[in-house]
């Protein structure tokens, strides 16, 4: 779905991804708003989007900062015309809260993006309404490219309602999503609100079909939003379930402190490996990088591994979920973390090794899905 959206910028260190349901918005627009189509109404049909596009990110940012005051830090946001999917940055830990304050916060950052709409739209109507009351801002049809002003006050009422449905992953169902979680584990209870959201999905589409082209328009968006955050609440829970004895390496080679850079080197050259663990006997000493040891040997000449290794590493133990792991990789910036099984050296997982998993897991999902479909 990645492929389906165009960075536009970054705003507060975040990836705005432009969703290609815009460029269908934009169709659409033109299509069946205007009977004669010249320069001017496309003009327009143009700016309707933009305002569109405006009020998705304000709400976007609405919920950015207040998600950042919470410490859960936004990788990229993908701009839907219905709102915007945020993805978090999966390698940052997400600070773990007491069910009892988290789901108060996800309420809370789930409201600020409609209230920031709420705000635009009664600002600007009662701008409008006091110094151009020929504008009529009661008057039907309240969002229409001939009416650039008044739909941008309507866009704004709409988006903050649409986004109040308990359809996840809008607003309302994120509330819904945090109602279950007081009981439910996080999965689950995303699981269940995304089974709602797609209901009504498929409500909005073919009532829409019946009354009003819109309706089918939000249901297909929102289809396409809870497909999307479904996918990423799987993906975090098999990252959650697999644990690291299931996908370390347990053919490794090791290095001993007493090792010199050129021995050391040798050993590396022969192995697939870019990091290797430092062993004094049983004990693990350090970590060091074939990067490091090409790095001291170039700057410094031969010297003995001990005097190189990093001697700060993070251990884990084989029970440890892979989305542990992957926190601790990314948290500090390593590149390889022992396995440890009561202080015993049983495996080592790295980043390298990390990324193949995770891409071999969504595969065999992949398939494993389309067996099931065929
Ligand atoms: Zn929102």
């Amino acid at each position: 779905m990645r492929n389906w959206s165009l960075s536009i910028g970054r705003i507060f260190g975040i990836d705005i991804r432009l969703h290609w349901a815009f460029l269908a918005l934009f169709v659409f627009v033109i299509s069946t708003e205007f009977s004669a189509q010249n320069a001017s109404t496309a003009f327009r049909s143009l700016a309707l989007v933009g305002i569109i596009l405006g009020g998705v990110v304000l709400h976007e940012l609405g919920h950015a900062i207040l998600s950042m005051q919470a410490g859960v830090a936004a990788k990229s946001i993908i701009l839907l015309p219905i709102g915007g999917i945020t993805v978090l940055d999966e390698s940052r830990q997400i600070p773990e809260l007491q069910p009892q304050t988290a789901w108060k916060r996800e309420v809370r950052i789930a409201l600020a993006g409609p209230l920031v709409n709420l705000i635009i739209a009664f600002v600007s109507g009662s701008i409008l309404l006091a110094v151009a009351p020929e504008i009529h801002l009661w008057t039907k049809p309240l969002v229409h490219a001939s009416h650039l002003l008044r739909s941008l006050v309507w866009t704004n009422v709409i988006l903050a309602a649409l986004n109040l449905l308990p359809a996840y992953p809008l607003d309302g169902g994120r509330v819904l999503r945090a109602f279950f979680s007081q009981r439910l584990d996080p999965v689950q209870a995303t699981r269940r609100a995304v089974t709602i959201g797609q209901s009504i999905s498929m409500v909005l589409m073919l009532t829409g079909m019946l009354s009003n082209p819109w309706l089918t328009l939000i249901g297909f968006f929102l289809f396409i939003g809870a497909q999307l955050e479904e996918r990423s609440a799987v993906f975090q829970s098999v990252l959650q379930k697999v644990r690291l004895e299931d996908i370390m390496l347990t053919d490794f080679a090791t290095l001993s402190p007493a090792d010199t850079l050129e021995d050391a080197l040798d050993k590396a050259v022969h192995s697939l490996q870019d990091d290797f663990p430092v062993i004094r006997g049983s004990d693990m000493v350090g970590v060091i990088s074939k990067q490091k040891i090409l790095d001291a040997l170039r700057v410094e000449g031969n010297g003995y591994v001990q005097s190189v290794m990093n001697r700060i590493f993070e251990v884990a133990t084989k029970q440890e979920s892979l989305a542990s792991a992957f926190r601790k990789l990314t948290a500090r910036n390593l590149s390889i973390i022992p396995v440890v099984d009561d202080q015993r050296l049983v495996g080592i997982v790295t980043l390298q090794n990390l990324m193949h998993s995770m891409a071999l897991l969504a595969e065999s999902r992949k398939l494993r899905r389309e067996a099931l479909n065929s």
